[in-house]
């Protein structure tokens, strides 16, 4: 009667237990740490409820210039996944590496996006930038797309249970990317061709350039956190000039004095400022950001006509 007893409370502890596990399996929270504002609305996008993201660096920062606080990186070593930006934008990234945790994975989400080479700037000063590989790839959505399926086999990969759920909130942004596409191009189809070039504070929408068919004329080279010299003024002031270029966009977070030099010296209009480095608190989401870029470059160099439709 006893041993009956206990081996009915034996079984019933041991299904419970199964049962815990079962449940853990099945609800437990993925952590995700997101080295870029960008990245963190990606793994909120696919990772939904599933996700926790510990947002690092936050809207509104300079990727160039940030760098983890101690108390980030301790935040940073919960998750079982780190995102970065990757191509070098991340000049940190190698102290990240070296503290890593048992089991804690470092993504760089741009590592297998196809390069863009910025070309050489004929300042012999920078020093910072030979290799000249472009880290803004965000600017392209076809690229957000790319970053969308690494990141959610990353997660299928830690999570295999929640694998459709994932792939298919994936597929769900991806629709949602394709008509923010359709309607970029339509919004920047009304600049006539010949007015399609870009002039920004530093050289950061070299692949928004290449995905819409603009030039860019940037004032100074692929990071913001340098000032420029009296040579690289003369120059940009020379080729607004002569590409007859009809407008000079600041970057928001970044030093418009400047842009507003060049915009002074050539009497061009001084147009609204982009997000080139990370979302703003106003427009948290990728989304958001390249609505207000687009809408932004549109309003300046689009005839006026079009703009009071
Ligand atoms: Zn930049």
């Amino acid at each position: 009667m006893t041993s009956m007893f206990l081996k009915l409370i034996v079984i019933h502890a041991f299904s419970a237990i199964l049962c815990t596990l079962a449940a853990l399996g099945g609800s437990a929270q993925l952590s995700v740490a997101s080295l870029n504002p960008v990245l963190t609305d990606l793994a909120r996008q696919i990772g939904g409820e599933r996700v926790t993201v510990i947002e690092l660096m936050r809207t509104d920062e300079n990727p160039h210039a940030y760098n983890p606080t101690p108390r980030q990186l301790q935040a940073a070593g919960q998750a079982q996944l780190i995102l970065a930006s990757g191509k070098g934008l991340e000049s940190y990234l190698q102290d990240i590496r070296d503290n890593l945790t048992q089991g804690q994975r470092l993504l760089e989400v741009g590592a297998t996006i196809p390069s863009l080479i910025a070309e050489h700037s004929d300042c012999g000063h920078d020093h910072h930038h030979h290799d000249a590989v472009d880290p803004h790839w965000w600017h392209s959505i076809k690229n957000i797309k790319r970053a969308g399926r690494i990141i959610a086999a990353a997660l299928a990969e830690l999570a295999p249970q929640s694998s459709d759920y994932f792939h298919t909130r994936r597929d769900e942004y991806n629709r949602k990317l394709d008509q923010l596409e359709r309607w970029a191009r339509k919004e920047l189809a009304t600049i006539p061709r010949s007015e399609r070039v870009l002039t920004t504070a530093h050289n950061s929408f070299g692949y928004f350039c290449r995905d819409f068919g603009f030039e860019t004329a940037p004032i100074l080279g692929l990071s913001s956190e340098t000032t420029p010299e009296p040579r690289q003024i003369t120059e940009i002031v020379k080729t607004v000039k002569l590409k007859n270029i009809k407008a000079v966009f600041p970057e928001k977070n970044v030093n418009p004095k400047t842009v507003e030099t060049i915009a002074r010296e050539t009497g061009i209009q001084l147009g609204g400022y982009l997000l080139a480095g990370s979302p703003e608190k106003e427009n948290p989401t990728y989304e958001a950001m390249f609505r207000h870029n687009v809408s932004t470059i549109t309003k300046a160099l689009a005839p006026m006509k079009t703009q009071a439709q």
